[in-house]
């Protein structure tokens, strides 16, 4: 059918590599090009064979020129953009410049400032309309399968959802005491930010892990909650219509959130560049180098993740409540391509999401959120490709859960 240009050779890459090569049918060619083109070769070495073909380059995705460059030779259908979100909008340029179709799994964010905005990015929906291409935002899981998930739900099973909590459990153990399971700086950043939710039309902020639940979890058991703010809520609370509430919930363990306090008690978690021995350092960078690889976790991390989106609204003038989740074990993902669930959950989705742009089925000039598009066929493909969901018509909700976990004073 068509070929891909696959920018960062990472975790989530290198699932999406693996299930790119499953669905040589959508994907007859690729091209794998990062910053350190080793990784890529690497990649091409373990999965050339098979009946989609694959080339690798080096790109600094930073540098537009140098990207459409490599747009004009490789002839892609689409890029999927699965480096960092620093390099979203460079990575936009040069699909605008080139007129080719574009995803990422994560929105743009600027070096010296955490933000979780989709603005800069909403901002080139014009210029990618009178291009005549898609770019589609955020097809990972959360942000993309969750979104999937409400656009599902409400299609499906109500008039109107008023209620959404996005509820991401990572039920996996590595057996250190602190690592991250993703890019450590993207996701200190996230973890260490103010909380922030959606309600009647305005956003009301926390404090970091300020609002912790506990919440039986499907397979996992008993977790502590915390509200985050994440991106995705930005774009629902701008796409469901109805909506009065968003939040988001990440589980944590003690331990990690103990370590997490005390590197931000010494600054080791601020982006403010320091000097150091004549060198300016941003100590987040360097904590990065210091951490383990979320790479080398694949062989040690054993349990499950679980993560959904528990939806509450009406139906013919009915409370309604549904919750529709998917279950991931890490050494399953481990054995199948080499990966823990974090980066599977991410990396099949970025594969599916590429695959609708590329067969047709989400084709629409413009910037789009996943939410925009008809999921019937995405939800079609999670089953597919190694991510089944589950429903259940009777969750227990978040606002069910006992007063007295209702506020940590864990980390105040
Ligand atoms: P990794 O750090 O494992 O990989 C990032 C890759 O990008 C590396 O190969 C890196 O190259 C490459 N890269 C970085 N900078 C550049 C550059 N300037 N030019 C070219 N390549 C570059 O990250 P992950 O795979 O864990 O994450 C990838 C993306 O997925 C991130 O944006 C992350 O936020 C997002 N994500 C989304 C989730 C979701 O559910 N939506 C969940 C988890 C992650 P090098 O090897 O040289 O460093």
């Amino acid at each position: 059918m068509g070929k891909a240009l696959i920018i960062g050779a990472g975790g989530v890459a290198s699932v999406a590599v693996h299930k790119c090569v499953q669905n040589s049918e959508v994907f007859e060619e690729i091209c794998i090009a990062s910053r350190t083109k080793s990784k890529c070769d690497e990649l091409k070495a373990k999965l050339d064979g098979g009946k989609t073909k694959i080339t690798t380059a080096q790109v600094d995705a930073d540098n537009v020129d140098e990207l459409i460059a490599l747009i004009n030779e490789v002839k892609p259908d689409i890029v999927m953009n699965l480096a960092l979100p620093y390099q979203d909008l460079t990575i936009m340029d040069a699909c605008l410049a080139t007129k080719t179709n574009y995803m990422d799994t994560a929105n743009y964010e600027p070096h010296d400032t955490a933000k979780f905005e989709y603005s800069w990015q909403w901002d080139y929906k014009e210029r990618f309309e009178q291009a005549g291409i898609t770019a589609l935002l955020g097809s990972g899981f959360d942000p993309g399968v969750t979104g999937v998930f409400s656009a599902y739900a409400l299609k499906h099973y109500f008039d109107e959802i008023e209620y959404i909590d996005i509820l991401d459990c990572n039920g996996g153990d590595h057996g250190y005491p602190f690592a991250t399971n993703f890019n450590p700086e993207i996701n200190i950043r996230e973890v260490s930010a103010n909380g922030k939710y959606w309600e009647n039309g305005e956003w009301i902020e926390t404090k970091p892990m300020e609002i912790k639940r506990v919440y039986d979890f499907k397979e996992v058991g008993e977790k502590d909650m915390y509200l985050l703010y994440h991106e995705e809520l930005e774009s629902l609370a701008k796409n469901m219509p109805g909506l009065k509430r968003i939040r988001f919930f990440m589980t944590f363990g003690q331990s990690y959130l103990t370590h997490l306090k005390a590197l931000e008690n010494v600054g080791m978690t601020s982006i403010e560049p320091i000097e150091y021995e004549g060198k300016q350092i941003i100590p987040l960078q360097f904590l990065k180098a210091v951490l383990p690889d979320p790479a080398s976790l694949g062989p040690r991390t054993v349990g499950k993740t679980n993560i959904g989106c528990i939806f509450k609204g009406k139906k013919d003038g009915q409370d309604k409540t549904y919750y529709v989740y998917n279950i991931c074990d890490h050494q399953e993902c481990y054995k199948e391509v080499g990966s823990q669930a974090i980066s599977y959950t991410t990396g099949v989705p970025a594969m599916i999401g590429a695959a609708m742009v590329m067969t047709g089925k989400w084709n629409k000039p413009g910037v789009y959120n996943v939410e925009e598009f008809n999921p019937d066929p995405f939800m079609e493909e999670l089953n597919k490709w190694g991510l089944p969901w589950v429903e259940d018509f009777n969750p227990v909700l978040v606002d069910e859960l006992p007063e007295e976990v209702k506020e940590s004073e864990l980390v105040r």
